[in-house]
């Protein structure tokens, strides 16, 4: 009996030294992809990024609040070299984020991006949520909701009520429902609900909150989401912003493409910021919202619209950056149009020093529902497994979705292939 047990506490052990030894050999195999493929060693700044057309954003989502998948998404996009990263203007989201930038840099001392929050200056589909009560919903309901939501936002459970179901005839009720946190606002499920049970519930970011989450100090951008219809909320916002402005490095404006009127509509803006713009300014041009894991031509019209702002000579200064349908084929897009890369003298900046210097006709590209997707599998994966796990805990898994980083945001940052697909092979979690 006594050997037995002692057999047992060995082979425990050797398979805890080997599952050590693994997980350290996964941890090396990052740190050797990520300086292979010279991300360790690029000292550019943001601001060179966007310079140079190379700017990378991660959007975690501006509704999107789910504290564990957004500090893992940060840590790995972190590591795929990303200049910027998007968030709610959430004190705890932006904390997650920057503890996740910070794990990155424990494990590679990669380049710190800048960590940016999104607000609204009035409603917008970027800034709501789905609800719904679940006790209404028929029990034999197929639940085509759960099944569309792109960000397992919604989950139902069916319970039984035997008194019910004596009396009525009723054999349970549904449970559960929208995951109000994971919840971005994308609204395909309301469309699918064959009962027309979903509502949107729309909501604007307090500004004076916003400023003092500026003013702490652990926040380098603010973007300001408009729809461009009316600038009176959009001056209205930015008085109630006061100083908190020269806080930031950057302000960027998201706005869709109004037509005819985009061009006289970001010069009203860029008029209304200016006596209190110390910083650089940038113009999202969000073609599709949240659209891009939806497919291939889900990108086609912010590239259509980076073509129109492309050809204006009056627009007011600033960066272009692309957004809203954005995906794996972005880059393609802007290829066949000649913007990738390509420079223009036109002013980008207030800034004397910026402003003279030539630079690339498009800042880069901002990456939202495509990037959660293809790195969110790797995470549902382990946490299938794992439960709530912070991802270096796990290299098996942080190797495996920092390759899904790297090949989006490689195809901007110019990443050599070859050494993302030899990793690909041997990164099977
Ligand atoms: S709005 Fe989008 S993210 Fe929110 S629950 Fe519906 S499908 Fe999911
Ligand atoms: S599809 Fe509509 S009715 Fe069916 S479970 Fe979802 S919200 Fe309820």
């Amino acid at each position: 009996m006594a050997l037995s047990l002692s057999c047992h506490a060995t082979l425990h052990l050797q398979h805890q030294v080997a599952s050590r030894n693994n997980s350290n050999k996964n941890l090396d195999n990052v740190r050797s992809l990520v300086n292979r493929i010279g991300i360790a060693s690029v000292q550019s700044s943001p601001v060179e990024s966007l310079r140079n057309g190379h700017w990378v954003k991660l959007i975690c989502g501006a509704s999107f609040e789910d504290v564990v998948d957004i500090r893992n998404l940060s840590l790995v996009y972190t590591l795929a070299g990303v200049d910027c990263i998007d968030c709610a203007a959430d004190a705890s989201v932006v904390s997650a984020v920057n503890e996740g930038i910070q794990a990155a840099r424990g494990i590679v001392d990669v380049r710190r991006p800048w960590v940016m929050i999104s607000v609204n200056d009035d409603q917008d589909l970027h800034f709501r949520k789905a609800e719904f009560d679940p006790e209404n919903c028929p029990i034999d309901c197929s639940r085509p909701c759960e099944i569309v939501c792109p960000a397992n936002a919604i989950s139902l459970q069916e319970e039984t009520m035997k008194e019910l179901s004596q009396v009525a005839g009723v054999s349970g009720v549904l449970k559960g429902g929208v995951i109000t946190e994971r919840c971005y606002g994308c609204g395909r499920c309301s469309p699918i609900c064959p009962y027309d049970k979903i509502n949107l519930v729309t909501y604007v970011r307090d500004a004076a909150t916003i400023a003092k989450l500026i003013k702490r100090g652990n926040v380098d951008a603010l973007e300001i989401h408009t729809n461009g219809r009316q600038t009176t909320p959009f001056q209205e916002l930015w008085d109630k912003l006061g100083d908190s402005s020269k806080y930031l490095r950057l302000v960027a404006v998201s706005l869709p493409n109004i037509g005819d009127l985009t061009v006289s509509t970001m010069k009203t803006m860029f008029s209304i910021m200016q006596s209190r713009l110390h910083c650089l300014n940038l113009w999202q041009l969000d073609g599709r919202p949240m659209s891009g894991d939806i497919g291939r031509g889900a990108t086609r019209e912010t590239i259509a619209f980076a073509a129109q702002l492309a050809l204006s000579n009056d627009r007011p200064p600033g960066f272009l950056q692309l957004a809203g349908g954005t995906n794996f084929h972005t880059v393609d897009g802007l290829k066949k149009e000649r913007l990738f890369q390509s420079t223009s003298t036109l002013k980008n900046s207030i800034n004397e020093e910026l402003s003279s210097s030539l630079h690339t006709l498009i800042g880069g590209i901002a990456y939202g529902g495509y990037a959660r997707k293809i790195v969110g599998r790797v995470l549902s994966s382990m946490q299938a497994q794992n439960g709530d796990a912070s991802i270096e805990d796990h290299p098996e898994y942080l190797l495996a979705a920092l390759v899904e980083a790297l090949t989006l945001v490689g195809t901007v940052k110019c990443y050599d292939p070859s050494l993302i697909s030899s990793a690909k092979v041997n990164c099977d979690p």
